[in-house]
């Protein structure tokens, strides 16, 4: 793996928590999308090579708007870029973790994804992203 890509932190409201990591991180939010396949929108913000994802829930059924109830707004996920997220995918399910999915997903910002089951990495989810190249 490369390097952490972002950090994924679940947040009740977009239109506040967005000026709020624009003042703490002293950095405008670049980008807001909506991934509706996983019921989220999401707000990105540069941090050197890394970046922090807000993300907050589009139906109270999603899987953020869950988490949130459970958990309470806080940091959700790791995100680790990779240059082959089949490649890695299958490595990993080799040594016995557990992955979400079968196949990649798309994500948000221009990414496929896939997340491991966080029973099997100490409670942490994990995000595999690999840069979808050439197409925007
Ligand atoms: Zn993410």
């Amino acid at each position: 793996m490369n390097k952490i890509e972002h950090i994924g932190i679940a947040v009740k409201d977009l239109s506040s928590s967005i000026p709020l990591y624009e003042l703490l991180l002293n950095t405008p939010c670049y980008k807001t999308e909506e991934v509706e396949t996983e019921k989220v929108r999401t707000a990105f913000f540069s941090v050197g090579d890394s970046k922090i994802e807000l993300l907050e829930s589009t139906d109270p059924s999603g899987v953020i708007a869950r988490y949130i109830d459970k958990k309470g707004e806080g940091v959700h996920h790791i995100a680790f870029a990779v240059e082959d997220i089949r490649a890695e995918m299958a490595r990993l399910q080799a040594a016995g973790f557990e992955l979400l999915s079968a196949e990649p997903k798309p994500g948000a910002d221009n990414k496929l994804v896939c997340f491991l089951h966080p029973k099997g990495t100490n409670g942490v989810l994990v995000e595999l992203c690999e840069e979808v190249k050439g197409e925007r």
